[in-house]
């Protein structure tokens, strides 16, 4: 079974611009991210949504070389930097937004010293939605799920996906968990709240070898790597193993309103 890779980035930093962040990885520059999107370009990459990818295989239509590429907070240097970089070579991405904070900022690691950076408004979602872009859950608030009560874990997930749906118009399959942070119940708690996936975090080899659809993992690219390291991440990106079954069918979602 083909493996897809999914891809996962955050902010950018300008090229001449000091890091602020305590992740700085997790910063790239514009003139990166270019090279890192031709580079997929001409590899014969092309970009599919998370949905796509999950969907039963009847209803399934995938490029030969399928790729997601998604983005965490939905801050506005997606919009400056991301969102021209993809138009040029004709990709989407899957963002994930927090829901309770649109049009804001990601003040959520503010006390622990990390930026808060501007946050895209409901008028650029909603035009990347109507562009193709699959837009997913990152919760209301950002909050790591491990240190919430389950009631209050299902408030986070129902209340992000009801508000999605009120502005979108379609409830988001996907969801990604802040910070990367979850333990068995939270899979659980994401399906019985509608979601038909859930993405995880991955910085390196391990944990390589088992996954399902509620513990995605997505590959980190590091802001601050050259383009072999890419390549190498790109390869690493591919080994995932889904519970041996690739993105096969699966059952329906349940409680799916859209
Ligand atoms: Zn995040």
């Amino acid at each position: 079974m083909k493996q897809i890779p999914i891809l996962m980035y955050h902010w950018f930093r300008e090229e001449d611009a000091e890091s602020t962040s305590l992740s700085p990885q997790l910063e790239i520059t514009p003139q990166r991210f270019e090279r890192q999107m031709q580079y997929l370009r001409e590899k014969g990459y092309r970009t599919v949504s998370l949905d796509q990818a999950l969907a039963p295989k009847e209803r399934r239509r995938l490029p030969d070389r399928p790729i997601v590429i998604t983005f965490d907070d939905g801050t506005l240097d997606f919009w400056e930097h991301a969102r021209p970089a993809l138009a040029r070579h004709e990709f989407t991405a899957t963002l994930f937004v927090v829901t309770g904070k649109v049009g804001g900022e990601s003040d959520w690691d503010h006390a622990l010293g990390e930026p808060a950076r501007p946050l895209m408004g409901w008028e650029q979602i909603q035009e990347l939605h109507q562009a193709g872009f699959e837009i997913g859950s990152h919760t209301e608030t950002h909050v790591p799920l491990i240190d919430l009560s389950d009631e209050e874990v299902r408030r986070e997930l129902v209340h992000s996906r009801e508000t999605l749906f009120e502005k979108l118009g379609v409830a988001p399959n996907m969801l990604a968990y802040p910070r990367g942070f979850y333990y068995a119940r939270h899979k659980r708690l994401a399906r019985e709240s509608g979601y038909w996936g859930a993405c995880s975090v991955i910085l390196g080899w391990r944990d390589l070898r088992r996954s399902d659809d509620y513990e995605l993992k997505r590959m980190t690219v590091k802001g601050n790597e050259s383009m072999l390291k890419f390549k190498a991440r790109l390869a690493l990106a591919r080994r995932v193993r889904y519970e041996g079954r690739g993105f096969d069918p699966r059952p329906e979602a349940e409680g799916t309103t859209t």
